[in-house]
């Protein structure tokens, strides 16, 4: 086999990134479970120190663990590097405000996961970044502004369950000058790999799918290498204009021997630096073992998923049902031409008899778990009106698409015959 040929998303899962360790032959990845890195003598920590040469200093910018982790999440996005973080949210903020700062704006999507709702309209806007939402990729140009620093969007709303319109996003995006950030969690690469239909920068909650365990918290920046940023130095100055914080260290031009790389490279050496929001190296196992199977269980989620939609939309105690899957969904197109490989896990519906019959139904069911998660191996049940969205305003949760009756089901990977009888008892216990 020739080693240029591309590999698939399957051995991708199992291989990117690492070889045996080459100390001990260790087939698994090792947890480097170390804080620190000897150097080897005054010039070597010198020039890791200054970016002279890149090396291991300190795990709280970088682990060979984690390394193995960015690697393999990068080839399999398709992208030139990745950086991992202690949870979603806070790969979500590092995206973001690696170039967003005081007095700056973004735009957003509105069909967002409640807590990136709250984290851009209350705690950016407190830091001074303010986010401007827009509904229609039409908006965009109309919202952008000389301050607006980038488009963001989740290729899936959770729990909305939108599907958007990728290619008119990004290129709206990139008409403005701005690169396109996409929280692909609820996808993950083997369903949909955003760089390919022109998103920049893809950001992951690994807690969910990715890890697929529910054993831990974590998330995850690729960088596609894709966006412009030295076409236009004066917009971009963190990357094209000399880094105080490095002996002025202009990033852009100093890392272009090695591809275009200077936002991933800056949010390492400068927001993970200064803001310690590392993931942990025995998280970064955990993540490794999940993702060895994600393109195994990922085409599961789906088809069970679309089992239990199409059974809830036949049942009688059933309103409505809201899965991309389905031909009466409002999006089926729209996940017909990006989501070819399956539409996911995530699906909602809404129960006859409103919050009341929703809280009996999530208390009787037994299979199911109820909690606030979702793309575990395990079924999980959630009313979001009251929990997960619980801090939106009503405006706000019917913009997010949650409803009072809306309950969300994130389809595990158990028979589905079984997950079925489950939510049928409990339906008929909910009247
Ligand atoms: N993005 C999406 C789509 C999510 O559903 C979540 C959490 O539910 C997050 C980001 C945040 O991730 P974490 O809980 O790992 O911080």
């Amino acid at each position: 086999m020739s080693d240029n040929k591309p590999q698939g998303l399957g051995t991708m899962a199992v291989h990117a990134g690492q070889v045996p360790d080459p100390t001990t032959n260790a087939r698994a990845v090792p947890i480097y479970a170390t804080t620190s890195y000897v150097f080897n003598d005054t010039d070597h920590a010198a020039n890791l120190f200054s970016l002279a040469e890149f090396g291991n200093v300190y795990s709280r910018i970088m682990n060979p663990t984690n390394d193995v982790l960015e690697k393999r999440l990068a080839a399999m996005d398709g992208g030139a590097a990745a950086l991992s973080f202690a949870s979603g949210q806070s790969a979500t903020m590092a995206a973001l405000l690696t170039i967003c700062h005081s007095g700056q704006n973004f735009l957003s999507s509105t069909s967002l996961y409640g807590g990136t709702w709250t984290l851009f309209t209350q705690t950016l806007k407190n830091l001074g970044v303010e986010v401007r939402f827009f509904e229609k990729p039409e908006q965009i140009a109309e919202l952008a502004d000389a301050n607006t620093r980038c488009v963001f969007f989740e290729s899936i709303g959770n729990p909305k369950n939108d599907v958007p319109d990728f290619k008119k996003i990004t290129d709206a995006a990139h008409a403005q000058g701005l690169p396109a950030l996409c929280d692909n969690t609820v996808m993950t690469p083997i369903l949909l790999r955003p760089i390919e239909h022109g998103v920049d920068i893809v950001i992951y909650s690994t807690t969910k799918f990715i890890g697929g365990h529910g054993v831990h918290v974590g998330g995850a920046v690729i960088d596609s290498a894709k966006f412009p940023w030295a076409d236009n130095p004066k917009r971009w100055p963190e990357f094209c204009a000399p880094s105080p914080s490095y002996h002025g260290i202009v990033f852009e031009e100093a890392l272009r021997p090695m591809g275009n790389i200077a936002y991933i490279l800056h949010m390492r050496t400068h927001w993970l630096r200064d803001t310690g929001a590392a993931m942990s190296p025995f998280a970064s196992f955990l993540t490794l073992q999940g993702l060895e199977t994600l393109h195994l269980r990922m085409p599961r989620h789906c088809e069970n998923a679309l089992a239990v939609a199409t059974f809830l939309e036949a049942h009688d105690r059933v309103e409505w049902v809201n899965y991309p899957g389905l031909q009466s969904h409002s999006h089926y197109e729209m996940a017909k031409k990006y989501l070819r490989s399956g539409t996911g896990a995530i699906l909602g519906f809404g129960i006859k008899g409103g919050e009341a019959a929703g809280k009996k139904f999530i208390n009787h069911v037994k299979l199911a778990s109820h909690l606030a998660n979702i793309g575990d191996a395990k079924t999980l049940v959630i009313h979001p009106a009251s929990t997960t969205h619980q801090q939106l305003t009503p405006e706000e949760q019917t913009k997010a698409g949650v409803s009072p009756e809306y309950i969300r089901v994130s389809v595990g990977i158990e028979d589905a015959a079984d997950i079925i009888a489950d939510l049928d008892q409990a339906l008929q216990a909910s009247r």
